[in-house]
């Protein structure tokens, strides 16, 4: 792949400072044909599940300038992502920001192209609704397991009466359809005040493997990874990074922040610890630059990607028999 090697990769600091150029993510070209790389960084501007504070439509644009700041290998496992796969930006899906089922057709649309073009799909939200039309585009042929970062467990049953789907409901609809094997799931980081004291029987009567905040910090950040892999195991896993999960000291541009939660690094070091698992989609959702007066939100939804493309480029090198 030595001419594509050279064309899927980001614009280097050297050659067109970072400032400059239009902002892609991580720099990538910017193309519409999925057939032609490996991993798919797609934007999802869609905020139209959000039940509190909107401003996630906003997202993909912002983490896609703050991802200029991304750079080619990662500074701890020396990972160099654009060596192992073709990457590239694959645009916004076109959503109906006045129209939520349309939006949810629309994204499983886009995504079943990409899952057939044999592309592994890493996404920006968005609210967090956006990763159930993903995981029916990709995970129909067998449910997969998920690593869930977020300050909440997104496996509520209704809204306003019969309304299904909202960004607090994603789980519950991806497991009742089959689509989420939820005892191959764990949810870390999982906190803040509950509507009713049931709210939380569906993740653990369906085994979910809850990690509650204060579990987290008992346990220590080592045995947090320790024990998602041995929830995980060998199969096909997905990982959800919902940016509330972090404590909102580090990402106040959010939707719905919830005090007590983990650091950017404790993020970081998890996530550098799922090198290994089979990884077949990911995204980072929640980013709401209206909230995010610092911009740094966005950068930290950016970095977050970077090191989740990491591991998912080692993953996906391997199924395609060069890792
Ligand atoms: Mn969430
Ligand atoms: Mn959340």
């Amino acid at each position: 792949m030595a001419d594509d090697q050279h064309r899927f990769r980001p614009i280097r600091g050297d050659v067109l400072p970072r400032f400059a150029g239009p902002a892609t993510f991580m720099r990538l070209p910017l193309i519409d044909d999925p057939s032609l790389v490996d991993i798919a960084i797609v934007g999802v501007p869609w905020d139209g599940g959000t039940t509190n504070r909107a401003g996630a439509r906003h997202g993909p644009r912002e983490i896609r300038n703050q991802s200029t700041l991304m750079r080619l290998v990662h500074h701890v496992t020396r990972t160099k992502p654009y060596d192992l796969c073709k990457v590239a930006d694959l645009g916004d899906v076109g959503v109906n920001p006045i129209d939520l089922v349309d939006t949810l057709e629309r994204v499983e649309t886009f995504y079943k192209r990409i899952h057939a073009a044999g592309a592994t799909p890493l996404s920006a939200g968005g609210d967090h609704l956006i990763t159930l039309p993903i995981m029916r585009a990709i995970c129909r042929d067998q449910p997969v397991g998920m690593v869930h970062f977020d300050a909440h467990s997104d496996t509520w049953d209704r809204y306003f009466g019969g309304h299904k789907y909202t960004h607090g409901t994603p789980f519950r609809r991806a497991v009742e359809e089959g689509l989420l094997d939820p005892k191959r799931t764990v949810q870390i980081g999982i906190r803040g005040s509950l509507y009713g004291e049931r709210d939380m029987d569906f993740a653990e009567q369906t085994g979910m493997r809850v990690i509650y905040i204060e579990e987290f910090y008992k346990i220590g950040v080592d045995a947090v990874i320790a024990e998602a892999r041995r929830v995980i195991g060998d199969g096909p896993v997905y990982i959800s990074f919902d940016v509330d999960g972090l404590d909102p000291v580090y990402a106040p541009g959010t939707g719905t922040p919830e005090i007590g939660g983990f650091t950017t690094f404790e993020a970081q070091h998890m996530l550098r610890g799922l090198r290994g698992l089979d990884i077949v989609g990911a995204d980072v959702v929640e980013v709401s630059p209206p909230f995010d007066m610092s911009g740094n939100t966005a950068l930290v939804g950016a970095t977050m990607m970077f090191e989740i493309l990491c591991p998912m480029a080692e993953a996906v090198a391997r199924r395609k028999g060069r890792g």
